[in-house]
């Protein structure tokens, strides 16, 4: 078999010796005659598998005691929901930083439960300047999305809120390529399907202190504090996705763990975002240079008409999902984790060779 560079933004590629290890251990889970997909998640198989997985995640990204590690259901959009029913408590409002489709959506879901305070980045710029974020006291939380996917714009600062004022941020689409400060972080959540694991389910990191605050009326589904008594197994936890992010955080700490993550997301992105900024304006991304993803590469071809031309060819030589959200349109190049340098390089010189052709 001949793999493919995936460059989609999700679900998105995954490291070949994890798929490589799950369809070897799928029919016979190290040699106990049975799948681990057939067993019960109350058995100790399961349970130690969250456990393990807990703790791999735990020391990866170096999450305190402070803070609870959940395994969840529902993917990312789910808590655009739960993080308002969990965090609002007796507070009337949250602050939301919109600059992009991810935090307007998150944005749009907390305002059918509470009143919402908007910050936007000012014109030409994918970011808002941190001095006009200004969050009362009495807010439930200020929310931001690290990552904005269909954009291409990653934070590099972490928003300012008062000390009494918990911090949340959607990591989904960066998640394990750099630190997290859970001193500043009161909440992180991640859709699996962007660097960890198969879709179906999101980590949240939450603290500890904010469990409970959720209403008496609050479904039990939908409730932290439930979900942490039960240590991710209230009801039938996805054990499919938890093994696969169990594989995934074993390889990504044999890589090298999240420095080296880090490091190979700017290597990557930096090899591509070259490729454009040498086009001469054939490529153009116009995200300010500061802003810009390392793992969601999105340009265009200045000329639209060979945007379709663009994506056949680079199809042809195993380059694929390269074309941008629906939204925004063009191309958009995603560089998980889980893709080799090798893949950003080979995509580098097929745009390289199409300027050449097309130019
Ligand atoms: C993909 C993505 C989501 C949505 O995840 P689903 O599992 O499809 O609900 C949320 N936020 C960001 C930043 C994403 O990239």
């Amino acid at each position: 078999m001949t793999r493919l560079y995936n460059f989609s933004a999700g679900p998105a590629i995954l490291p070949q010796e994890v798929l490589a290890q799950a369809a070897h251990d799928l029919p016979d889970y190290q040699g106990m005659g049975a799948s681990l997909l057939e067993m019960s998640h109350r058995g100790p198989v399961v349970v130690n598998l969250v456990e393990e997985t807990t703790a791999l995640l735990r020391s990866l990204l170096r999450v305190p005691d402070t803070h609870e590690v959940l395994f969840l259901q529902g993917g990312g959009r789910l808590q655009f929901s739960m993080v308002p029913m969990n965090l609002l408590g007796a507070a009337a409002e949250a602050c939301y930083i919109i600059n992009g489709a991810w935090s307007r959506a998150a944005a749009i879901e907390a305002a059918k439960l509470c009143h919402i305070n908007v910050f936007s980045p000012p014109p030409g710029k994918g970011l808002p300047l941190p001095e006009s974020i200004l969050v009362p006291n009495d807010a439930a939380y200020l929310y931001y999305c690290q990552n904005e996917t269909i954009h291409g714009i990653e934070f590099n600062y972490v928003p300012p809120a008062p000390e009494c004022v918990p911090l949340v941020s959607d990591v989904s689409s960066n998640f394990l390529t750099r630190p997290i400060d859970f001193k500043k972080h009161a909440l992180v959540f991640a859709a699996a399907q962007k660097n960890l694991a198969p879709a179906g389910m999101a980590v949240v990191i939450v603290r500890k202190d904010l469990l409970g605050l959720a209403g008496e009326d609050t479904p039990a589904m939908m409730n932290y504090s439930v979900h942490a008594k039960a240590h991710s197994e209230y009801n039938t936890p996805p054990v499919f996705c938890i093994w696969m992010a169990n594989l995934v955080l074993k390889w990504t700490e044999r890589q090298g763990g999240v420095p080296e993550m880090q490091k190979r997301a700017k290597e990557r992105s930096d090899i591509v975002y070259h490729a454009i900024d040498a086009s001469g304006g054939f490529y153009v991304n116009n995200v300010v240079p500061a802003e810009r993803s390392r793992t969601n590469v999105v340009f265009a071809v200045k000329d639209p008409v060979l945007t379709p031309l663009f994506v056949r060819e680079a199809q042809k030589e195993g380059l694929v999902n390269l074309k941008g959200h629906r939204l925004v349109g063009g191309l958009r190049a995603s560089l998980y984790n889980a893709m080799p340098l090798e893949g950003a390089k080979t995509l580098a010189n097929f745009m390289a060779d199409f300027l050449e052709r097309h130019g």
